[in-house]
């Protein structure tokens, strides 16, 4: 009797293991390319999700170089979400390593979050060798718009849903208040940043014409000759003499950015260097896609009433 009654609640407690560490494995492995996708997709996902980013904070995904660890990490995903337009372009050698039909293109959890975005800079596929490995499809960099998070959340919900439908609702309900806050954030940041109207600013990289669309902000040049050449002493040159005429008092830079270039064309116009974050994650706290914005705002804004 004794003994019977010992068997049945080890038999209970193995069952509530089994059930806590089931609850555990029964989340869906998503692999993002970047940090900005993670966040998104956590975002949707919520607690039914464990998402891991491929590209770490604070690194050049554009020039990202993966990892072995990258391949296992596919292998054991159920959902691929990449920011497509040639951005991460290096996920395909590692989708054909991985060998997993289910988040290769065309599978049930591929998520090109390029879908649907209405795409700047689009300049064909006439892309010589000259022009750097960059921006090839247009400018990739659209989720620094929040404004295209309502369209990437859009087609993230849709594969959840798909991949794992007993989640759908609760999976539209996080994004209907992600995209609220979302929104009540993007009033703010455009009132913060109305002041900064028009006002000319230089970066080091073209990662801004989304962000500057939405928040009327004018990039007039950029460091770079081309997205991914370092400049050429002449480039730098015409950078310093287009900001003196310009009268531009901001150049930007990305934390991952070579300082020297950017300290040199600020100092010989005058301008104050702005460290901004262009990904969650580039900086401390960007440590999601909202603070991205708040951490970039302010940074403007402090430097703006300068
Ligand atoms: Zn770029």
């Amino acid at each position: 009797m004794r003994f019977a009654l010992i068997a049945a609640w080890l038999a209970c407690a193995t069952l509530s293991v089994g059930a806590t560490s089931g609850f555990a494995q029964e989340r869906i492995q998503v692999v993002t390319t970047t940090t900005d996708l993670r966040s998104i997709t956590e975002a949707v996902g919520g607690e039914r999700v464990a998402v891991v980013s491929l590209v770490p904070p604070n690194m050049d995904a554009e020039d990202y170089q993966p990892k072995p660890q990258d391949v296992l990490r596919l292998k054991n995903a159920s959902m691929l979400v990449r920011v497509g337009l040639d951005y991460d372009l290096w996920a395909d050698r590692l989708l054909i390593q991985a060998a997993k039909p289910e988040i290769s293109r065309g599978g049930a959890g591929y998520v090109d979050a390029s879908f649907g975005i209405a795409v700047l800079e689009l300049r064909g596929m006439s892309v010589g060798s000259g022009d750097g490995h960059a921006h090839g499809s247009g400018n990739p960099h659209y989720w620094l718009d929040p404004k295209n998070a309502e369209i990437i959340t859009g087609t993230i919900l849709e594969v959840l849903a798909r991949i794992d439908p007993a989640g759908a609702a609760s999976y539209e309900a996080n994004r209907t208040a992600f995209l609220a806050r979302l929104q009540a954030k993007l009033t703010e940041w455009e009132a913060k940043l109305a002041p900064l109207k028009g006002m000319p600013i230089v970066a080091y990289h073209n990662n801004w014409p989304y962000f500057a669309r939405r928040f009327r902000l004018d990039f007039v040049d950029f460091i770079e000759t081309k997205p991914g050449v370092p400049p050429s002493p002449a480039h730098l040159a015409a950078i310093v003499r287009t900001m003196q005429a310009r009268n531009v008092r901001i150049v930007v830079r990305e934390p991952h950015e070579p300082e020297r270039d950017i300290q040199f064309v600020a100092g010989k116009a005058a301008a104050q260097v702005v460290v901004l974050a262009a990904s969650v994650g580039a900086l401390p706290r960007a440590a999601d896609y909202i603070s991205l914005f708040d951490v970039n705002v302010e940074a403007l804004t402090v430097a703006a009433s300068q």
